[in-house]
């Protein structure tokens, strides 16, 4: 086999561990995984990050169950200093660039971009992931994408692909255009040669989850690096959007699921000159959420059911220590955690207070949920607030965990038994929460959304409910929810519980099945050949 590609992986956020705030949500978990898979299996690769002074907000819960946004200054003792300093040009002032590298968790190497550092008058700009303002975001993707750049020259990293994953990294495609138009190549030239050395993943079916920035804004703050208003349009569109541009620049393109492929080649077919959008199904990092006896009962290494058991009784006993609530480990338990976007429909189990309240009270269900809302979205802290009030209503059978991170996601997924997930169809564009259930012998009760169609096998490795309707076959949101709402409690009581409570052989076979259905196609391997061999290796 010749030798594979060089790459440099460019991404806002890492999700490496509960102790370093380098994450928000899913994007991040997969980035911290795919550096971790990268390393297990020797690929030639680099990421590039932010190390965030506060990460994303804390969530904290008031008295009156009100969800609230809380930030704290961290510590990072899982860093080296590499030495290297960079600078880039933000508002006409110059910003140093400090470059540090992780050296825990088993990730290959991996910078992290940092502003705070006394020589600059802007240390704000890595302040919090994912900041409030326009222009914070702008100089945080700036600092992400040229300073990316910059640090691979210090390096001394002879990239061959460049990876964006996310809209976020673009800035990196303008530095990639400025070496080469300062080499003398005209703006097409060096746009030909670079679209060659980039590859795009997108993650977001939701129009307006797509960044999109003023002219105006861009070359206030530099982020043009040099190119004129009308090379920024011809990239992405005015006002520029950060998606549109980044397809633009590159050679090829993915969606995160077989489904999303088609939703963002959808989404995206306005746009002309854009490259092929293929779909490479996420996937995680075993050894990071999967419990090995687990997967060693599976094989036939053990009692597969107490092994489960050990797991919810840990689960039962984290809840406890957290919240005082005491959960019934003989009694079927849901696990829900998601970030708290209205696509999401966390509460949607609620709706109909005569079917579920029946189920709450008698004990024979519980749920534990856990998730934030964006510091910006009412909505999402509604429906928080709307659960947090559920909790109240039914205090010993629904619980919610405040600051959802890496340690409630990894017990959750081990510990319940049965993982819901209802989103609006074809909004989730993958998830990876799921595939942590499934290998962990937890059965997905979910919408054929994201990876879920992929590996769905109805009543044998888990359950389907809603029948892959979506968001473009009812007149009406509100008709789609009550459609899926009818599907998920239909599947609920009919199959769910009685095979819970009245089957346990029959549960146990399907334990096993989601196992071994899902434990190598949804691995982290997998998902790395593919990109190996699909995207970086130019055919
Ligand atoms: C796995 C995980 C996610 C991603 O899960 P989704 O299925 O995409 O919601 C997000 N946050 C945390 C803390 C996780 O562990």
């Amino acid at each position: 086999m010749s030798k594979l590609p060089n790459v440099a992986y460019f991404c806002m956020e890492y999700g490496l561990d509960a102790s370093i705030k380098t994450y928000a949500g899913g994007l991040g978990i997969l980035a911290g995984d795919y550096m971790k898979g990268v390393k297990d299996h020797d690929f030639p690769m680099v990421g590039l990050g932010i190390k965030w002074k506060q990460g994303y907000t804390d969530q904290r819960i008031n008295e009156e169950g009100q969800p609230y946004d809380s930030y704290t200054n961290q510590q990072y003792d899982c860093l080296e200093d590499t030495g290297i300093k960079v600078k880039v040009k933000i508002r006409q002032r110059d910003v140093t660039i400090k470059v540090w590298k992780v050296v825990e968790f088993g990730v290959c190497p991996l910078y992290l971009l940092d502003t705070d550092i006394p020589e600059n008058a802007d240390t704000w700009i890595t302040g919090q992931l994912y900041g409030w303002f326009g222009e914070e975001r702008i100089a945080q993707e700036m600092v992400l994408g040229i300073g990316g750049v910059r640090v691979l020259r210090a390096l001394g990293y002879e990239a061959e692909v460049y990876h964006f994953n996310e809209g976020h990294a673009l800035f990196a495609g303008f530095e990639l255009l400025r070496e080469k138009m300062e080499a003398g190549l005209t703006f097409n030239e060096a746009l030909k040669v670079t679209r060659e050395e980039v590859v795009f993943t997108t993650h977001t079916p939701i129009v307006e989850g797509n960044e999109s920035h003023t002219l105006d804004i861009l070359m206030y703050m530099g982020a043009n690096n040099g190119l004129t208003v009308e090379q920024l349009v011809s990239l992405g569109g005015a006002p520029f959007n950060m998606t549109v541009g980044a397809l633009k620049m590159s050679r090829i393109a993915n969606g995160v699921a077989q489904l999303h492929m088609e939703t963002a080649n959808k989404m995206w077919e306005g746009v002309s000159e854009r490259p092929e959008i293929i779909g490479i199904t996420n996937a995680i990092h075993t050894p990071t959420w999967v419990d090995s006896a687990m997967l060693a009962a599976a094989a036939g290494e053990g009692d597969l059911w107490e092994t489960h058991m050990k797991n919810k009784r840990d689960l039962i006993k984290f809840v406890n220590e957290r919240t005082g609530v005491t959960l019934d480990a003989d009694k079927l338990l849901v696990g829900f955690s998601r970030r708290a976007a209205p696509y999401k429909r966390s509460n949607l189990i609620f709706s109909d207070p005569e079917v579920i309240e029946p189920l709450l009270k008698e004990g024979k269900l519980q749920i534990v949920f856990s998730g934030k809302a964006h510091p910006l979205d009412d909505t999402g802290k509604k429906i928080v607030a709307n659960i947090v009030e559920m909790t109240k209503k039914y205090p010993n059978s629904v619980v919610f965990l405040e600051n959802y991170d890496m340690t409630i996601g990894k017990a959750l997924t081990r510990g319940s038994d049965v993982w819901l997930n209802n989103p609006r169809r074809p909004l989730e564009a993958s998830g990876t929460s799921g595939m942590k259930a499934a290998m962990n012998g937890v059965l997905n009760f979910s919408i054929l959304d994201g990876w879920w169609p992929e590996a769905c096998d109805h009543g044998v490795n888990g359950w389907q409910f809603g029948d892959g309707k979506g968001v473009s076959d009812f007149a009406t949101l509100e008709e789609l929810d009550a459609h899926d709402l009818k599907a998920l409690y239909d599947v609920l009581l009919t199959e769910v519980i009685p095979t819970y409570y009245e089957n346990r052989e029959k549960w146990l076979q399907m334990m096993k099945a989601s196992i071994v259905s899902c434990r190598e196609q949804f691995a982290v391997k997998r998902m790395l050949d593919e990109y190996y061999n699909l995207m970086y290796i130019k055919k």
